[in-house]
């Protein structure tokens, strides 16, 4: 089976991990200060803290913006449901705002005209994670100036994400939001094994998720309550989690780090082959929005179904037969069962229904042969027959 994302490990990120290992500190040493300045620097954003996933991050992101049980938190339907499910963890209400048909994240109209309504019912989002799907950025100088306008907090989750631009910057430069947050499962762009990291421009913040990371215990003299009884002296000053990253998982997703960059231009340079090889096609190709150089997490497709006699269920399974690891990204997070018990009466998202009709994730991932492309290119065109 050819899967859909694949890590890419080389002998130079088995030695950083190795390393690690022969050392003193396998866990609360060097290395994961060194992953949190070297990504942060690359986001060209103030602090780095890592985690042990983008789920863990997300939640402490969430608390550092103050979120809870009276709030609101506005997601995308088309997402992970990380995404929507950080709001819970912290008691909020989670409504979703609809997608854009062309680029299939968040939509700026959908959520202005959402912001006008919540407003007159009392109902404003506290926090907003705009979700840059398979790579592509959100249109964060909009959304930003709307957060500005209603005064709501906002969280980029750039899970799909890292090494991607928007405006010519780098994703996770913050400039448009509160937080950003990043993950490193194997299946993403780069990898820790399993592994987050939130970025922002915020001292206040950076300290605070510092501390929550881990059990909210400090040994900063500073934030106690009472002067240290000794050396051995720490308080516990907030209900904090262990969410830390080991330095074994840091030691690899620093060594990734160095080669972000080719991997993003080779997933680039196989969506281009996958754009020549499809375009003709009854399918709707990923469009690229201008301001935008997407890390290409993901390539996915949508079916015309109106010039199709398959359904996507079809040809999704004759993908499989053919043993192409197709997926779908995602299922509609308000369609959970979980978020359908939540007594909440979603608005229509029509345009989040009707792409998760067509969607299909081709594979994509740096080592993907042009000979396996090949063969998922070909087993496409039998399957739309
Ligand atoms: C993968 C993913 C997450 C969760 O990442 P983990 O590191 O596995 O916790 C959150 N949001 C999105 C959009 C994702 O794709």
């Amino acid at each position: 089976m050819i899967p859909y994302g694949r890590q890419t490990i080389s002998e130079k990120d088995i030695s950083a991990v190795v390393e690690v290992l022969r050392s003193d500190y396998l866990t609360q040493g060097n290395v994961v200060p060194e992953f949190e300045l070297a990504l942060s620097q690359y986001c060209g954003a103030r602090y780095g803290i890592t985690t042990n996933s983008a789920t863990s991050a997300l939640h402490l992101a969430c608390l550092a913006l103050g979120l809870g049980d009276q709030d609101w938190l506005w997601t995308t339907p088309i997402s992970f449901v990380a995404s929507a499910n950080c709001g819970r963890y912290c008691g909020a209400n989670v409504d979703f705002v609809d997608i854009d048909p062309q680029t299939y994240n968040l939509s700026v109209d959908a959520l202005k005209r959402k912001l006008e309504t919540a407003r007159q019912s009392n109902k404003l989002p506290k926090v907003l994670v705009a979700v840059h799907l398979a790579g592509q950025s959100c249109h964060m100088r909009e959304i930003s100036s709307l957060a500005k306008e209603y005064g709501f907090s906002i969280i980029e989750d750039a899970s799909h994400a890292v090494g991607g631009k928007y405006l010519g910057k780098p994703i996770g430069s913050c400039e448009f939001s509160d937080i950003s947050i990043f993950s490193f499962h194997p299946v993403k762009v780069i990898t820790s094994a399993e592994g987050g990291m939130l970025v922002t421009n915020s001292s206040e913040l950076a300290e605070n998720l510092a501390l929550l990371r881990s059990h909210g215990i400090t040994r900063d003299a500073s934030l106690m309550s009472s002067a240290p009884d000794g050396e051995w002296y720490y308080e516990q000053i907030d209900l904090g989690f262990n969410y830390r990253m080991s330095d074994v998982h840091a030691a690899l997703g620093l060594s990734q780090l160095v080669n972000l960059d080719d991997f993003i231009a080779r997933r680039h340079s196989l969506a281009k082959r996958y754009d020549e090889q499809l375009e003709q096609l009854p399918l709707m190709l990923p469009y690229q929005d201008p301001g935008c150089y997407s890390a290409y997490h993901l390539y996915i497709i949508r079916l015309k179904l109106d010039k199709l006699t398959k359904t996507r269920r079809q040809v999704f399974t004759s993908l499989r037969e053919s043993g192409i690891g197709v997926n779908v990204h995602y299922i509609p997070i308000h369609r959970q069962p979980y978020y359908q018990n939540t007594g909440i009466a979603y608005d229509p998202l029509p345009h989040a229904e009707r792409y998760y009709e067509e969607a299909i994730s081709l594979p994509l991932f740096p080592d993907l042969s042009l000979s396996s492309q090949d063969q998922v290119t070909q087993a496409l065109v039998e399957a739309l027959q």
